[in-house]
C-alpha cells in the first residue's frame, strides 16, 4: 500500500492573505485534494517581531472564505518551542552543531576579505570550540558535496551547501528557531509528503534536504510554484504591501485568476458555478504539469 499523500500550507502570519500567497495556499490544497490527500495548515509564527496581530486569524478566515478547508488542527510554531529545542540537542549530541559568535558585519567582512558571494557564511568559528551558551548563534556544519533534488515544475536543482550557503544557522543569536529547522522538524512531524510552495523558497530546499538527512527523515515531493511578482519585479509579499484580499466580495473572481496564474484551463464558464462546484471541478481539472516553470511572473 502507498503510503497517504499529506500536503500543507505554511504561511508565516506577518500580514492578511494577498493573491501571492492564495497561490500557494490553492496549488497545494489542489495537489494534496486531486490525489485524495490530507491538507495542513501550519503558522510559522516564530518571528515575533515580524509578526502582525491578528494576522494568523485573518488567513484563516481568507482560506475558509475561498472555500480551501484543512484537515485537522491548526499547528502553530510558536507552541513547538520544546520540539525545536529537542532536536538541537540531538543534533548537538550528534556533533554537527557548533556556536557561532560572528556578527552580521563580521560575516559580511570575511566574505569579502575571502571573496565568498553575498551571504556565504566563511565557517570562522567551525573550529573553536565556543562553549554551548545563549549568546551565539547555533549553525549546522555542512559536508562538501552537492546536494540536489528534482522539483515537480523547476525541474533538477543542485547547489554545494559549503560554496554556496555555508554552514547556516538553525539558532539565532536572539534566541530564535530559524525557519530551516522549524519547517523540517515539522515537515517530518506531520508526515508531510509533497510540498508545494512558492519558488522563492527553491535554494532553502537543499538546506532543508541535508537536514532531513542528518536527523534521518524522509525527503518530501517538492514543487516550486511560480511567485507573482509586483509591477518593480519583487516578490509579491506582505513586505512590499501586496493589498489584502477582500473578503467581502466574490472569492470566484480570485480563484479563477489564481488557477489561470497556475497555468491551469478550468472549463468555460467555471466562475458561474458556486464556489465549492468551482472548486470541485478545479481538482477534477488540476494538471500539475501545466504549471509555468519561470521562476516569477509579473501580475498585473
Ligand atoms: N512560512 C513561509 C512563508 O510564508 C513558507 C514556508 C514553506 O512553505 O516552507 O513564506
Amino acid at each position: 500500500m502507498s503510503s497517504p499523500v499529506i500536503g500543507r500550507f505554511a504561511p508565516s502570519p506577518t500580514g492578511p492573505l494577498h493573491f501571492g500567497s492564495l497561490i500557494a495556499a490553492l496549488g497545494s490544497w489542489l495537489q494534496a485534494r486531486r490525489q485524495g490527500g490530507a491538507w495542513f495548515v501550519r503558522m510559522e509564527d516564530l518571528d515575533k517581531p515580524r509578526e502582525q496581530p491578528g494576522a494568523a486569524d485573518a488567513i484563516l478566515r481568507a482560506l475558509e472564505h475561498f472555500g480551501l478547508v484543512w484537515d485537522g488542527e491548526v499547528i502553530y510554531q510558536s507552541q513547538r518551542q520544546e520540539l525545536y529545542l529537542a532536536t538541537l540537542e540531538r543534533l548537538r549530541r550528534d556533533g554537527r552543531l557548533y556556536l557561532c559568535r560572528c556578527s552580521r558585519a563580521e560575516i559580511r567582512e570575511q566574505g569579502l576579505r575571502l571573496g565568498l558571494p553575498e551571504g556565504v557564511y566563511s565557517g570562522r568559528c567551525r573550529g573553536q570550540h565556543h562553549p554551548f551558551s545563549a549568546d551565539g548563534a547555533l549553525r549546522l556544519q555542512v559536508e562538501d558535496r552537492e546536494v540536489g533534488f528534482t522539483d515537480g515544475v523547476q525541474g533538477v536543482y543542485r547547489q554545494s551547501l559549503q560554496n554556496e550557503v555555508g554552514d547556516f544557522v538553525l539558532r539565532r543569536r536572539d534566541g530564535l528557531i530559524a525557519y530551516q529547522l522549524a519547517v523540517v522538524v515539522d515537515d517530518g512531524a506531520q508526515g508531510v509528503s509533497e510540498v508545494v510552495r512558492g519558488s522563492d523558497l527553491l535554494d532553502s530546499t537543499p538546506r532543508q534536504i541535508f537536514l532531513q538527512q542528518c536527523l534521518g527523515l524522509p525527503t518530501p515531493l517538492y514543487r516550486h510554484l511560480p511567485v507573482a511578482l509586483a509591477p518593480n519585479g519583487q516578490k509579491l509579499s506582505k513586505q512590499n504591501l501586496a493589498p489584502p484580499l477582500p473578503l467581502d466580495s466574490d472569492p470566484r473572481q480570485a480563484l479563477v485568476r489564481a488557477l489561470r496564474f497556475l497555468g491551469q484551463r478550468p472549463p468555460a464558464g467555471i466562475e458561474l458555478a458556486s464556489r465549492d462546484s468551482l472548486l470541485a471541478t478545479a481538482i477534477e481539472h488540476w494538471r500539475p504539469g501545466e504549471i509555468p516553470t519561470r521562476m516569477g511572473i509579473h501580475e498585473v
